[in-house]
């Protein structure tokens, strides 16, 4: 049985970041992952303009205030100055105006009176109302490196860059799928001994919040032929696999011999934690087969404290790529059996800014997936901690 660490870098190196990379329309590009730096066409801003509203001035005009200059132009957002201001000369400006030729300090509207073509400065104005032609980039700089996922900011940076097209990476292709003889879909009528495969569920939404394309191929019976042509035919289309249940102990539980007999080199066949110890993971030329177990709970503890880095890696974000960490703390003492590497699933809240872990009501029973809803992150006891007492640190897992 391998440690959780051992687990998470042998599945990292098993990983390969894309080779190849596609081009998108900025209109669809949100979600997707920079395969080239983005650099900027230009200087940004592109001309010195203003930050407020007010009048544009010469600061050897105005180190004594109050004093009075000659209005001589107006200049609103998008309109281009035609004078040079000229010694005892201003220029009324509003945000995001071009500051006019010989102006190089701003006043603001709320420290000046207007009488006809006249403006009194009651006060000398502040530095920094200017915002300067390439302060935020230069022309040629790197603004977006690669390895950067496209969110709404970084939709705001490409189109201020006027970058049309995009070089991204493929999203990763993730065909899941579910065994089991007792397995119906949702839509089936549910008969004595039979449950519903909510991992598939669980699964294909997981995969496709972190922007990959799942591929949900179904469900298949504990039946070893029938398995090993749905085995094959999902290798054979992704880039990764993730199926669930029959990697456990149990004469139904196929899945390990049929990856030997498939050519699959098998990296991982258990490991210490809780709950998901029979995890069981495989690499193939083409792609990474993940045999997660099927308790419902344990395939998304698998997802999120394995499988999501792995796809980060894949999708080629930047590194790094394992779980975001926290130190807080609990209103209730966590408890575990020491033996295993457990994590316990509840809430993070942040009263006063500091975070804090509630634990789900009802029990940790890998089984119990109704109170796994509402999940947002897992609280860690290492290997040989029992208990972790209320209000002491713990190590909380944000999903
Ligand atoms: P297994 O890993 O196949 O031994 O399954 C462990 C437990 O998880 C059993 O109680 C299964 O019935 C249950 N289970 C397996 N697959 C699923 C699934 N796709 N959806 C919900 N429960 C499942
Ligand atoms: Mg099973």
């Amino acid at each position: 049985m391998l440690s959780v660490q051992v687990a998470e870098d042998l599945i990292l190196n098993a990983i390969h970041p894309p080779q190849e990379a596609e081009t998108v329309a900025l209109t669809t590009a949100l979600g997707r992952v920079l395969a080239q730096p983005v650099t900027s066409p230009g200087d940004l801003p592109p001309w010195d303009n203003s930050a407020m509203d007010g009048y544009a001035v010469r600061s050897p005009d105005v180190h004594s205030c109050p004093v009075t200059l000659e209005v001589v132009e107006e200049i609103a957002a998008g309109q281009v100055p035609c004078h040079q201001l000229q010694p005892g000369e201003a220029a009324r400006i509003f945000t995001g105006a071009m500051v006019p030729p010989g102006a190089d300090a701003i006043a603001i509207q709320e420290e000046t009176q207007r009488e006809g073509d006249r403006v009194t400065l009651l006060n000398p104005p502040q530095p920094g109302f200017i915002r300067k032609q390439g302060s935020y980039c230069r022309q040629g700089e790197v603004i977006l490196p690669a390895g950067t996922r496209i969110g709404p900011a970084e939709m705001a940076v490409l189109a201020t860059v006027q970058a049309l097209s995009l070089l991204v990476y493929p999203q990763p292709k993730v065909a899941i799928f579910s065994t089991g003889n007792e397995l119906i879909p949702p839509d089936a009528t549910l008969q004595p001994g039979q449950i519903v495969d909510s991992n598939q569920w669980a699964l294909t939404a997981a995969v496709s919040q972190l922007g990959a394309i799942a591929i949900p191929l179904g469900i298949v019976p504990d039946q070893p032929d029938a398995l090993r042509a749905k085995m094959e035919a999902a290798i054979s289309q992704a880039d990764l696999v993730l199926s669930t249940g029959g990697v456990s102990v149990g004469d139904y539980d196929y899945v390990e011999g049929l990856l030997g007999e498939l050519g699959g080199d098998i990296q991982i066949r258990s490991v210490a934690i809780k709950p998901g110890k029979p995890l069981t993971v495989a690499n193939f030329p083409q792609c990474l087969y993940f045999g997660i177990p099927g308790n419902p709970v344990s395939a998304l503890v698998t997802f999120w404290r394995f499988i999501a880095p792995a796809l980060r890696k894949r999708a080629g974000l930047a590194a790094p790529w394992g779980p975001q960490w926290v130190e807080g703390r609990s209103p209730q003492t966590l408890k575990a059996d020491g033996k295993r590497e457990t994590y316990l699933w509840g809430q993070l809240h942040w009263p006063q800014g500091r975070p804090e872990f509630h634990p789900a009501s009802g029990g940790h029973n890998s089984g119990n997936l109704i109170n796994l809803a509402r999940t947002t992150a897992l609280a860690v006891l290492p290997v040989g901690v029992k208990e972790i007492a209320a209000g002491e640190p713990v190590q909380i897992l944000v999903i």
